[in-house]
């Protein structure tokens, strides 16, 4: 009997997985799943994002086994070890959810050339050469590109269901043990849970996503995305979800905070797409004439920075939240990025990389877009002269300080007025809160009104050494 490879790359699931579907209604249900480990991304094997995919491929073995199957995982260059498997067994075809980015191009591309595998489905909904604009060029910003997304006829497969009972795979086909890795108490990697999460936002929190999703101090967005980065849920489902969602409410007012959701998915389908039609944003800013910024090397500033030590609460909160949970959220990001980048002036990289090694989520298109876009620097950005205030955005985005409290203990007790800027509490008042400024609690690592002006014009002489200044906004 001839098998077919169900190859899992970012599609961690059995449940609405058309690779994996094809692959085993093609041969009777003869499937290897296999994972291969692939060193020339042993970098990211350093990141907690790792310790994720880990985890749910210990608890996919498990599915697989429950159904008769069992999880094959192989090492070293896909290539090889796809040739090796191909030569050594009867295999017809390989089968693999399409990844679009640069890497997985060229690794899939060359693959093809020597082995039978095809791509189905894919991390995004919608290829990233199906929205394109009218002259067929890429969108490089969000609105229109939002449009033309939506535009097109929506036009989702039926959930494919996972199978319920597998042909096992012979003990003959060995398999290297899944590495151990640590618990992770806030995320559990299972694809049970990711569907868990996607129907109590569904059923609790989307009626209100619009109004609330940008509040810090409440839980009102999905916690889905490291769900979504190695496919545990689908990208299928979670629009399907929106949509079924959307039917049973005539109301269109009732259904903003569905479609407020459904647009944040759409940024990850842009992202995506940047990436794969312009993939050196991984090494530079996308807009040329923001390269020649003349950014500072504070080695002390920048581990204040990713240790939460920088004395803005709302700063140290999120930071904090990160190192501790793995995930922060998406208007703490903003904040927390453009405080490096614009407050101490430090290259916007050097936060991308940290995000990248941190986030449970990380995924090089949403944080290279999320870094360009708070830096100014990319495309469809925000207006480089556009400073978040880190007391403001505390003010407005957790106004009474409860995000602020649970991260940064030590201004608990710090009365509301002074919560987002505990610097300005009469020094009495510190010393009877156990909280003084520079003991407790580290004092300011800059002055925001002062760094700024010191970032724009750091902006502007970029601008001035390029030729391309008239083309910035
Ligand atoms: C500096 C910076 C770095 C970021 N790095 C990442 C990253 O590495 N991985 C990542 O998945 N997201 C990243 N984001 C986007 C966003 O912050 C997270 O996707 C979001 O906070 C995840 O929380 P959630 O699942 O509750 O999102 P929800 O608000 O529930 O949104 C649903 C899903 O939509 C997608 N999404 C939402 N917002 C965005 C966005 N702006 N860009 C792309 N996709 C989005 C995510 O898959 C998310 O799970 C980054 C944003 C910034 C500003």
């Amino acid at each position: 009997m001839a098998f077919n490879i169900w190859w899992i790359r970012r599609d961690l699931r059995l449940y609405d997985n058309p690779a994996l579907m094809t692959a085993f209604k093609a041969n009777e249900g003869y499937v290897i799943p296999l994972f291969i480990l692939d060193p020339s991304l042993q970098i990211s094997w350093e990141s907690r994002r790792f310790v994720f995919l880990i985890k749910a491929l210990h608890h996919l073995n498990a599915d697989l086994r429950s159904r008769g199957s069992r999880l094959i995982m192989r090492q070293g260059n896909p290539l090889s070890v796809l040739t090796r498997l191909v030569h050594d067994l009867p295999i017809n075809a390989i089968f693999a959810e399409a990844d679009y980015s640069p890497y997985a191009i060229k690794r899939d591309n060359e693959i093809k050339k020597t082995l039978p595998l095809q791509t189905v489905g894919g991390v995004s909904l919608r290829d990233p050469d199906l929205v394109l604009k009218a002259d067929g060029q890429p969108y490089t910003v969000f609105t229109p590109y939002s449009r033309a997304w939506r535009s097109l006829p929506l036009e989702l497969a039926a959930p494919v269901a996972a199978p319920v009972q597998m042909r096992s795979v012979p003990q003959e086909i060995d398999s290297l043990d899944l590495p151990n890795a640590f618990e992770l108490p806030y995320y559990l990697p299972t694809e049970s849970e990711g569907q868990m999460r996607l129907e109590s936002f569904i059923n609790t929190k989307i009626e209100n996503y619009a109004l609330r999703r940008d509040r810090m101090d409440l839980e009102a967005t999905s916690n889905l995305s490291p769900y979504l980065r190695f496919g545990l849920v689908s990208a299928q489902q979670a629009v399907r979800a929106v949509i079924s969602y959307c039917a049973g409410l005539p109301d269109e007012d009732r259904q903003a905070g569905a479609y407020s959701w459904l647009n944040e998915l759409i940024w990850r389908e842009f992202y995506n797409a940047i990436l794969f039609h312009f993939p050196t944003v991984l090494k530079e800013a996308f807009r040329p004439g923001l390269r020649q910024i003349n950014w500072r090397v504070d080695t002390a500033g920048l581990q204040a920075w990713q240790s939460g030590q920088t004395g803005y609460p709302v700063v140290d909160a999120a930071m904090r939240q990160l190192q501790e949970t793995g995930w922060m959220h998406n208007r703490a990001r903003m904040i927390t990025a453009s405080f490096l980048v614009k407050d101490l002036l430090i290259n916007w990289q050097e936060g991308e990389h940290w995000f990248m090694r941190q986030l449970l989520d990380g995924d090089p298109a949403a944080n290279n877009g999320g870094w360009q876009w708070t830096a100014g620097v990319g495309t469809d950005a925000a207006p480089y002269f556009r400073v978040f205030n880190p007391v403001l955005q505390g003010q407005k985005f957790d106004p009474v300080g409860v995000y602020v409290r649970r991260w940064v203990p030590e201004l608990a007790a710090v009365p509301d007025k002074y919560i987002h800027q505990p610097w300005l509490m009469p020094v009495l008042l510190q010393r009877d809160l156990h909280c003084r400024i520079g003991v407790d609690y580290p004092d300011r690592l800059v002055e925001h009104d002062r760094a700024r002006e010191r970032t724009l014009a750091a902006y502007q002489e970029s601008l001035r050494a390029s030729d391309t200044q008239h083309k910035i906004v």
